[in-house]
């Protein structure tokens, strides 16, 4: 899956609005992103998910208040977890490859490291 961020198109929108660019990049940004840890389907009636940005929704960005809903950002901490778990096979010290969907051996400094080792992430809460 990929995903797109066009800053021209968001300068435009930010421009006829009176926003930040930035603060319209951002959010755009973000809204890909819910997209790649989401996975298809995942707009949504409500939050940064929601299409399309009207009024209402872009006077909600302005104010800083756009977020993902409690339930997406529960799912994406858990998709997140599950990509970055670290087990030990045989002494050596694995993680997930995303683009291939085996695991491959994590560099010497990290394995070392016995906070993201045997699960560690999910014990650190990360
Ligand atoms: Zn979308």
């Amino acid at each position: 899956m990929v995903a797109n961020v066009f800053s021209y198109d968001a300068e435009k929108l930010a421009n006829r609005r009176g926003m930040r660019h930035g603060v319209i990049l951002g959010h755009l940004a973000a809204h890909e992103l819910g997209h790649l840890l989401l996975g298809a389907g995942s707009h949504s009636a409500r939050g940064i998910m929601h299409v399309p940005w009207c009024h209402k929704e872009l006077d909600v960005i302005e104010q800083g208040l756009m977020v993902f809903t409690p339930q997406q950002a529960e799912s994406m901490r858990t998709d997140i977890r599950a990509r970055t778990v670290v087990e030990k096979i045989d002494g050596v010290a694995l993680a997930p490859n995303i683009m291939s969907n085996t695991r491959m051996p994590v560099p010497v400094y990290l394995a070392k490291t016995k906070s993201i080792v045997s699960g560690g992430l999910r014990r650190a809460g990360v």
